[in-house]
Parts: structure tokens; sequence; C-alpha cells
């Protein structure tokens, strides 16, 4: 039985009149439970626990937070059929897809834990003090990095558990030291209050100080940007509309006395290069890979392939004739909410009235009001670079053809794409030569370059980059998946000519956590000492 209430640090809390239901487009009805919007003063108490708790939360060990996130993503597990079944009906994502998500929740969390536990992702970095250089003395300087404060976070509507409640942003900023308030999500309250409720037991359970997290509901243009205007605020992490992140991008350089860094992951439309010796030699199965990626999900990932660019040969027709083929015989899927269904139709509709646009594929025989049929568009390369518009994502099953008719043009509409989230180069090892000069102008517009995959799919690992040039996020230098999503949330902090026991642990001669650090230029485990007089002895 869902209460409907806001989560504010320890408590449950519904003062409020207004109230919000959850719409599902697998029944076309509202669905039973109504939540409490958070009133001004309830946003004030969250804010106000998150900053006293952030005093004690950045004080923790990195094996208390670890701990903590192993725990939570224990009561995730322990949801169970519930869970399930809410968000099935809240989203339209089917059983195995939400268990599949479920599971890389968990492991999202627990991937943190271990990070915390490893240790070296602080960068710890400890230059000793040369008393005797000339012309002057070198002080004792010691580096690592620190929490930044609260930060609040947008639940993501497409991903309703790994980039939501309890998602990646929420994970990283809590491994990072950082008390977190989420901005539930409308489209999947009950979602939220699941997921909520699991990190407020594991915030108990583990003892960790009231207000380390808080759920808050309400809608995204009032409380998201009150919130996100609040001083106590420290970071904003995002994952939606180019509309909605830039809006808090320019709440936060606009409208505040501080500015704050704002990670929005916003608009990608994932060009894919097919190149010709590949399509010569494979282009029925390219043609089954890219169908399968566009129609995954309802084509509702932020890494959906929008784009593809063929440069004319023997065998594009073919290319092209086959994967409209499967886009047709593609079935219908229900989309996440009205909105999202609507943006698609409506992003068609734009698409078709743009000169030299010309529609290969679209069907509107869906059964269900809120279905997508996937849709196959073409354009000649000239028209694609003289034609911005054409590269507004619409979010769903969709894909547009560049026809290229010279590697000239092809490295020329390449060079006018706008900042993505990925890059995909599907292409022999001949065409990856040949083709180097292209690839470079893609690698200079993408967060992560796939060769001969599809880009639908992000593994949660330590390499990983889900990020990109802007208009896909508002910092380029950063990821929002994998273990480097951590780095958001801190600052370097240096400490110079510091007492030993004022320093950090991460920081203190005796390296008390046996991280890896970098003493005077050289990578150890060891304690300053060892590590000063082996380099002596090796002068
Ligand atoms: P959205 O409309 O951008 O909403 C995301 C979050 O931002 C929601 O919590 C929303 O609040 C809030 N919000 C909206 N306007 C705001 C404002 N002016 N200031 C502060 N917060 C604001 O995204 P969505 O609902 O998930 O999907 C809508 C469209 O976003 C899709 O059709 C698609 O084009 C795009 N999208 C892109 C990606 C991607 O990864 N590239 C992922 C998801 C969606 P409410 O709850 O009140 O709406």
């Amino acid at each position: 039985m869902l209460h409907g209430s806001n989560l504010i640090g320890n408590k449950t809390s519904a003062a409020g009149s207004e109230t919000l239901r959850a719409f599902s487009t697998v029944t076309g009805d509202f669905l039973p439970g109504n939540f409490t919007i958070a009133t001004e003063a309830e946003a004030l108490e969250a804010l106000a626990k998150a900053r006293a708790a952030f005093a004690v939360y950045k004080k923790t060990t990195p094996e208390e937070r670890a701990h903590f996130l192993d725990t939570i993503a224990d009561e995730i597990a322990a949801l169970g059929t519930d869970l399930i079944e809410r968000t099935m009906q809240e989203t339209g994502l089917p059983q195995q897809r939400l268990l599949g998500e479920q599971g890389r929740t968990t492991g999202q969390l627990r991937m943190f834990a271990a990070l915390l536990r490893e240790g070296s992702w602080v960068e710890a970095v400890i230059d000793t003090a040369l008393p005797d250089r000339k012309p002057l003395p070198r002080a004792d300087i010691r580096k690592v990095a620190q929490p930044l404060g609260p930060v609040l976070v947008f639940a993501a509507s497409n991903f309703p558990f790994a980039f939501s409640t309890a998602g990646g942003d929420t994970a990283s900023a809590l491994a990072a030291g950082c008390p977190v308030i989420v901005k539930a999500h409308t489209s999947h309250l009950g979602t939220n209050e699941l997921m909520a409720g699991a990190i407020q037991r594991a915030a108990q359970k583990c003892g960790m100080p009231d207000g380390v997290f808080s759920s808050l509901i309400g809608e995204g243009s009032t409380l998201g940007q009150m919130l996100a205007k609040h001083p106590d605020v420290k970071a904003i992490g995002f994952t939606g509309s180019y509309r909605a992140g830039m809006a808090l991008y320019k709440a936060s350089a606009n409208d505040r006395k501080a500015p704050i860094p704002v990670y929005a992951e916003m608009s990608s439309i994932n060009p894919v290069l097919v190149l010709p010796e590949k399509s010569e030699q494979e282009w029925d199965t390219v043609a089954a890979q890219l169908s399968a990626s566009i129609t995954l999900g309802a084509g509702q990932f932020c890494t959906n392939p929008g784009l593809l660019f063929v440069l004319e040969n023997s065998t594009t027709d073919l290319l092209v004739q086959k994967l409209a083929d499967l886009l047709k015989a593609a079935p219908e899927a229900t989309m996440l909410n009205k909105t999202i269904c609507g943006s698609y139709n409506s992003g068609i509709e734009k698409l078709l009235a743009l000169q030299g646009v010309r529609a290969l594929v679209q069907r509107r025989d869906a059964a269900n009001e809120y279905a997508a049929t996937a849709t196959l568009f073409e354009v000649a390369a000239d028209t694609f670079i003289a034609n911005p518009d054409l590269q507004e994502e619409v979010f769903g099953p969709s894909s547009l053809i560049i026809r290229c008719s010279s590697v000239h043009q092809l490295n020329e509409a390449v060079s006018s794409m706008h900042g993505q989230l990925t890059g995909t180069v599907m292409g022999t090892d001949t065409d990856v030569a040949v083709f180097a000069e292209t690839i470079d102008l893609l690698t200079d517009r993408v967060g992560r370059l796939v060769f001969n995959g599809v880009p639908t799919g992000v593994e949660v690992g330590q390499a990983m980059v889900h990020g990109g040039p802007f208009p896909a996020t508002t910092d380029s230098r950063s990821t929002s998946v994998g273990a480097d999503a951590i780095k958001r949330f801190v600052r370097p902090v240096c400490y110079q000519d510091c007492p030993q026991e004022h320093l950090p642990d991460a920081l203190k001669d005796a390296n008390p956590l046996g991280i890896m650090r970098k003493i005077n230029s050289v990578l150890t485990r060891g304690p300053v000492d060892l590590a000063v007089a082996m380099q002596t002895a090796k002068a």
C-alpha cells in the first residue's frame, strides 16, 4: 500500500493539500494512489536537514559509506514483485526489462561500494616538503577529492530504476559523501516511493545522519526550480529534455548568487556511420542490427541511433530497403508517458514538414493510443548540413538516414553535427583506415565511440563514459554512468604544511586506508617515509 507522502530524512510528511496521480499508458487511466505535493516549508526542511547531515556524512569512512550503498542495494533487491508490478503499470516497460534494470541498479550501487573500498578514486597526491630547495624551499603540499555538499537529483523518466530515485546520480553522490534530495519524476510516483523507502530504511539501518536522503513530490517548474536555486544545493544531476535541462542550467548561472555545477544529460541522436566496404559485405546484417537498436525499449534510450550516415554505393539501396522492411514489421510498443508519446508524434510531424525530408516508414495503426510505431526518414546530406532543425531529438523508435554522395560531403555532414553521447562506426578494417579523418571528426563530437556494434546498452563499469559535448550534456568533462560519475560531486582540496592530525586519512603519512597515492610523482601504496627513502636511494 502506497502512502503518497514525501520522505524528509527519516520521516514521511504530507502537509500539503495538492496531490498528483500517476497515469498509466498501459491502461489509459490513473493508477491508485494520491501523492501529496511538497509544500515550501517541507522543501526547506529537507534542505536544512541535508545541510546538517552533510557536516556528519562527509566525515563517514569509505567503509561506512560502502556499507550504506550495499544496504540500499539489499533493500531494493528485497522489494520484489510489488516494485516490478507497479513500475510496469507506471511506465509500460515489460517485466524482463525491469528485472534487468533492477539488477543494473543494485549492481551500480555495489560498484560504487567497491570503488570506495579500493579507495584510489580520491586521487590523493602528496608533494613532500623540500626545505633545502634553491632558490626557494618547497612547502609540504597534499591534495585530495572532497565532497561538494547536498546534491539535487532530477529522476529520469526513461530508466525508472537506473537513472531515477536510486539511480546513478544518487548512488554516485552518496558515494562521494554528499546528501541527496531527489525531485521525483511525476510519471512514476509509486516507483519513486518504493525506491525512496528502500534508501530511507538503509540509512536508518546504517546509522546515517537524518537528512542524508530526502525525496520530494512536485512539478519541475515550481518545486524543481525552487530547490535548484536554493543556496544549500551544491550540485545538480539531471537526465531529460533539452528544455528542462537548459532551464536548470540557466537557473544556476543567472538566478543564484553562487553558481553550481549542473550535470544535465539532455539531447543526443547518436550518429552511425555505415562505411562502404562494410555496407557491401554485410548490408543485411547491419540493417538487422540497426533495426533492433532503433526499436529497443520503444526507442526511449538516450543512446538510440537517430542518425544514419551512408556513403552512396551499390548496396546503399539494399541496406535502406532492408532496414525499412524490418522497421515496418516491428511491433508497436507502449511509451513511458503521455508527454513522451505526444513529443514523439509532434517530432515526426515537425520532421515531415522540413524541406527535403522523405518518410520511408511511417505507420499510423497503433492499437494503443500511447504506443509508438517505428519511423524512418531520409534526407540528402546537403539538406542536413544546411538545416540544424534536422538534429532535434525525436525521442522514440525513429531514425533519419543522411545520404552522402562523396567523402567530402560525409565529412562536412559529420562536422556540422552537434555534440552527442555516442558515435558508431560500422566499418571493415580497410574502411577504418581509409576513413580515419571522418572518424576523427566524429570523435571530436562524441563521448563514446562504438565500432561495429550498436550504441544502445551502456555498460556500468570503470572505463565507461556516458557524456559528451553540448547539447548531449552541459559539461563534456563528465560522465553520468560508470565509476567516474562520482567525480562530478567532489572538488580538489589542497593542504599546505597541514599537521598530520588534521589531514584527511587519505593524505596521512601512514596511509591508514592503504590506497594508491602519488607521492612526489610516483604511484605507491606505501607510507610517505618509505616512499621518500626509496626515492632518495634511487637518486
Ligand atoms: P523532462 O520533461 O525534461 O523532465 C525531467 C525532469 O525535469 C522532471 O522531473 C520534470 O518535472 C523536470 N522539469 C521539467 N521542466 C523543468 C523546469 N523548467 N525546471 C526544473 N525542472 C523541470 O523529461 P521527461 O519527462 O523525462 O521526458 C520528456 C522529453 O525529454 C522526452 O520526450 C525526450 O525528448 C527527452 N528525454 C531525453 C532523454 C535523454 O536521455 N536524452 C531521457 C529522457 C527524456 P515534472 O515531473 O514536473 O515533469
